[in-house]
């Protein structure tokens, strides 16, 4: 299988050379050529299979050039971190609710499925090709904390993750900065989430030290994070009963749209799912979109669901490749239209498939209280956005992405306890481990210099 670039002026590249590379070099984002389609009978092939097997046969078919056994050993290697037996447990909360939880792995939110496999992916680059891989990345959460436990402790590997200084909640910077891994660096900038991304985006510019280094980006667009997001959906599919299969509505928690992206691509691929709901807080880019049909940023306020605070939809390029028939000189178009005055109107895209909500914070607290009151259910604030206005005529999947032990402030304001998770609790015993730099680019490139491997 070959991976080509959303904006198609970049040579297609295989599946190993595609997730090594990131962003194109035209800017555009890496799909597969072509979406292989699941038949009937492969489906019901794949409906007894445990979480892992599952995940291999499905990527198979994209990874060619990664032997088979090789990619197994991987993908268990990358659930066996999960503490749930079923990776990917679905809870039912009445008739036609179901929650399916992605919190299970090692930072309790569904970045772990991608970022797991990812670093696991690296590991297996770095050592089939001899190479040493920095992994550099600016967060406000959840990310640079599920990318560090996909590479902790792996050989050839380092990741340098900067975040604003006192401005991530605690457990996320324990999450960090405690892992006690010598190649982690947890980089407490005295500055923004913005002045971390500016430092970071300027180091990427410096061609000689980007190559120099071997840096490699995290962030949430890498073909494999989109691939390995399909398999859930491909999981909570096969295990609904039938006639929930076919009708349910997934209701997705979305910022940056790659999860709810995966979802749709894999709709694509034959896998009859017949809808998505994309699920906002009040930063409502997607929410705006899919309700009127135009594009256009706005300010980011930050809300009690702080994962979901975006405005620009980096994955949502995917979508409108296919949206536009995979022509890569209208995406081009788009997006410089898009640069230039900061919307676009779209006179079609897929709206049978997708509905859309926006939850303020009144609302998401509110809803958190309405799940804990009805159904005896804890939700963290960024699921709680999957329960608003939950389709009255036919069954919702809504995806739980974070723990709610992620979020104990909100939720014992709201519920008037804090739920706990024995892996965050084994956190707080830990030293932290960080290192606090002024917001100054060459701070940064001295810290990286200093400590790549
Ligand atoms: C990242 C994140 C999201 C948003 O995911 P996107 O892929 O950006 O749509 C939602 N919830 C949680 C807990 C997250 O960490």
């Amino acid at each position: 299988m070959r991976f080509i670039s959303t904006r198609g002026l970049s040579p297609s590249l295989g599946f190993s050379d595609a997730v090594a590379t990131g962003l194109a070099p035209d800017g555009g984002l890496y799909l597969p050529e072509s979406l292989p389609p699941f038949s009937a009978a492969e489906l019901s092939r794949l409906a007894s299979l445990g979480y892992a097997e599952l995940c291999f046969e499905f990527l198979r078919r994209f990874a060619t050039d990664v032997p088979a056994a090789a990619l197994r050993e991987m993908i268990q290697r990358s659930y066996a971190t999960f503490s749930h037996p079923d990776i990917a447990p679905l809870v039912r909360l009445q008739d036609d609710l179901y929650v399916l939880e992605l919190f299970h792995g090692p930072t309790l939110a569904f970045k772990d499925f991608a970022l797991q496999l990812l670093g696991n992916l690296y590991e297996h680059q770095c050592r089939q090709r001899g190479e040493r891989i920095n992994v550099l990345g600016a967060t406000s959460g959840d990310t640079g904390s599920a990318a560090i436990h996909g590479l902790l402790g792996k050989p050839g590997t380092a990741i340098f993750i900067l975040y604003p200084e006192g401005r991530t909640s605690p457990l996320q910077e324990r999450q960090m900065a405690c892992t006690g891994a010598t190649n982690v660096h947890a980089l407490a900038i005295e500055g923004t989430f913005d002045d971390a991304q500016a430092i970071v985006k300027e180091l990427f510019g410096d061609q000689a030290f980007r190559i120099g280094h071997r840096l490699s980006a995290v962030n949430s667009i890498n073909l494999a994070r989109v691939l390995a997001q399909c398999v859930y959906y491909l999981f909570a599919w096969l295990r609904l009963p039938q006639r929930v299969a076919r009708e349910a509505e997934f209701v997705v928690p979305t910022g940056n749209f790659g999860n709810v992206l995966a979802g749709w691509m894999l709709q694509r691929m034959g896998v009859p799912l017949r809808g998505f709901r994309v699920a906002t807080n009040q930063n409502d880019i997607l929410y705006r979109l899919f309700t009127t049909g135009e594009y256009r940023v706005g300010a980011v306020a930050p809300s009690l669901a702080p994962s979901m605070d975006i405005q620009i939809a980096s994955n949502f390029e995917r979508f409108l490749y296919y949206s536009v028939r995979r022509d890569g000189a209208r995406v081009r178009e788009i997006m410089q239209t898009f640069r230039n005055t900061g919307r676009y109107v779209f006179d079609s895209f897929d709206r049978a498939t997708f509905t859309a909500s926006r939850c303020t914070d009144d609302e998401i607290a509110r809803l958190i209280g309405h799940a804990h009151r009805t159904w005896g259910y804890v939700a963290d604030p960024h699921t709680a956005c999957g329960f608003k206005d939950l389709a009255p005529d036919r069954p919702s999947v809504v995806l739980a992405t974070a723990s709610p032990a992620k979020f104990p402030e909100t939720l014992k304001q709201v519920l008037g306890f804090e739920p706990t998770d024995p892996s965050l609790e084994l956190l707080k015993r830990r030293p932290l481990s960080k290192h606090l730099l002024p917001a100054r680019t060459e701070a940064v490139r001295a810290f990286v210099e200093a400590h790549a491997v």
